[in-house]
């Protein structure tokens, strides 16, 4: 039997706002334990919230860069349930009248652009953590209780694991050109659970979905929806029914299992918060936080297809963050060719960042730099071949193309005589094979193109080495 996948993820994406939701503490990471409290974010009775406006701003601005509907009146709730790292027995949140309803994010399918649907995004107080200890017993830090968190929830647009990681990495992309989250899933400052189900392909209705909890790398949400997939299938196959349930992903065995089924899920008697006053936005407050919008991602790879003249592929690599695409931008600026740039950018440059876990932000090259090797190649006074060992050395020490280049004797050979007295001397020393050449065995040029390029250490110009052997090994 042949199914379709159906995925909808639901973020949880922590603020960067200075203090907490709905007190003055610090939001600050990494402190000592309970250091970054006051009476209301550990719950103590009888204090009061108070809305931080900038948690609503950054909540608003992340739901017009995703082309959501801003919900002039909207509300808090609720959401009761015991936890020890959940103080008041109740998290402050949305519900029904969440800030931002009905958007999308645009992903690359297949070479294709895809919308996946927004259902809402809400904003809601995180919980502390709970710090469990060898011997049975429990910590609770409360430092991040309080935290402002939003949570979006996507329509289950997703077919694909591969699109769940491409959503995950634009979501991701937008939060941080638009500056409201670090968006950091190794910090756990953007988690994901994934829904997920299968139906027979041409099915109008879904099948019956589970959900994994708090996978916490790209890679592992990919691994943990792969494995879930294959396992439902297994199950339909076999004529066993899905059960619905919360899953969780065990990243060492790479399989996902049972947490809790949907008889043990919670009710959380959502109720209106009575403490806080519902939110109302006024259409010049949403004016007002669109101005700081800078171009998005989106747009920015739209624009930089039409004026670079870029694969859709390239643009999409380039955009993903504002300081990669401004690297690119910068360096198109001086030496032009953009295709070039970002075959430099996206190939050895990338490679040499990912390797030592850096991002473009830690780059030793600067923009004028790749532009002057970028020049140079163009130039002819270095082959492409010998410009990624001089970029390397670029890499390492930090010196300009044109110095490396000096220092090490690569310049490239484009002096014919110089080529065809390397020519003649491969030729006699491999008299066999130039007959054998001239017989017809035509392949054997690539070979000759070796060893011309070995005799001159990688300095001869290839183009002219393909002409003048062409001609030598004819006549
Ligand atoms: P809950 O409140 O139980 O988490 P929601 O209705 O809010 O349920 O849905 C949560 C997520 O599950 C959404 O992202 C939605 O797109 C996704 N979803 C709903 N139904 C399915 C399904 N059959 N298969 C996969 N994902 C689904
Ligand atoms: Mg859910
Ligand atoms: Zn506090």
């Amino acid at each position: 039997m042949k199914y379709e996948t159906v995925i909808g993820l639901e973020v949880h994406a922590q603020l960067q706002t200075n203090s907490k939701i709905f007190c003055r503490c610090e939001t600050k990471f990494g402190e000592e334990p309970n250091t970054r409290t006051c009476p209301v974010c550990i719950g103590m009775p009888g204090v009061l919230p108070v809305l931080n406006r900038k948690a609503v701003e950054f909540t608003i601005k992340t739901g017009l860069a995703t082309h959501c509907t801003i919900t002039p009146y909207s509300r808090f709730a609720r959401k009761n349930y015991f936890y020890p790292d959940l103080p008041k027995g109740y998290q402050i949140s949305q519900y029904e009248l969440p800030l931002c309803e009905h958007g999308y994010v645009e992903i690359m399918s297949d070479g294709n652009l895809k919308r996946i649907g927004l259902t809402r995004i809400h904003l809601e107080e995180d919980a502390g953590k709970n710090l469990h200890q060898s011997g049975g017993t429990s910590l609770v830090d409360l430092n991040r209780a309080g935290t402002p968190l939003m949570e979006i929830v996507s329509e289950p647009d997703i077919s694909s694991s591969e699109e769940a990681s491409e959503y995950l990495k634009k979501l991701r992309s937008i939060l941080r050109y638009i500056e409201v989250s670090d968006a950091d899933m190794e910090k756990g400052n953007f988690r994901c659970d994934a829904n997920v189900s299968i139906r027979p392909a041409g099915s109008a209705e879904f099948g019956t979905r589970t959900e994994i909890k708090n996978v916490n790398s790209f890679k592992f949400v990919q691994k943990a929806l792969e494995y879930e997939v294959r396992r439902q299938a297994q199950l339909l196959d076999e004529g066993k029914p899905v059960i619905q349930e919360t899953r969780l992903f065990d990243s060492d065995k790479g399989i996902t299992f049972s947490m809790r089924s949907k008889e043990e899920a919670h009710d959380y008697r959502y109720f209106p918060e009575p403490d806080l006053v519902p939110v109302m936005i006024s259409k010049d407050e949403i004016k007002a936080i669109q101005k700081t919008i800078p171009e998005l991602p989106d747009n920015k790879r739209a624009r930089f297809v039409k004026e670079y003249a870029i694969p859709e592929y390239d643009a999409d690599m380039l955009t993903q963050s504002r300081a990669l695409a401004a690297f690119f931008e910068e360096t198109v600026k001086i030496c032009g060719q953009p295709k070039v740039v970002s075959n430099w950018i996206m190939g050895e440059l990338t490679r040499l960042l990912n390797a030592e876990n850096k991002e473009i932000e830690d780059c030793p090259i600067r923009p004028d730099q790749l532009a002057g090797l970028v020049t140079l190649i163009d130039k002819g006074v270095i082959s492409t071949k010998i410009a990624k060992t001089v970029f390397e050395d670029m890499y390492t020490s930090g010196k300009d193309a044109e110095t490396v280049v000096q220092e090490k004797g690569l310049v490239q050979v484009s002096d014919a005589g110089a080529i065809e007295t390397m020519i003649d001397e491969v030729i006699l020393a491999n008299a066999g094979q130039a007959k054998e050449y001239r017989a017809g065995k035509e392949k054997l040029f690539g070979f000759f193109v070796g060893q011309v390029m070995k005799a001159s250490k990688g300095k001869a110009n290839p183009d002219m080495v393909n002409q003048l052997l062409k001609k030598k090994l004819s006549g």
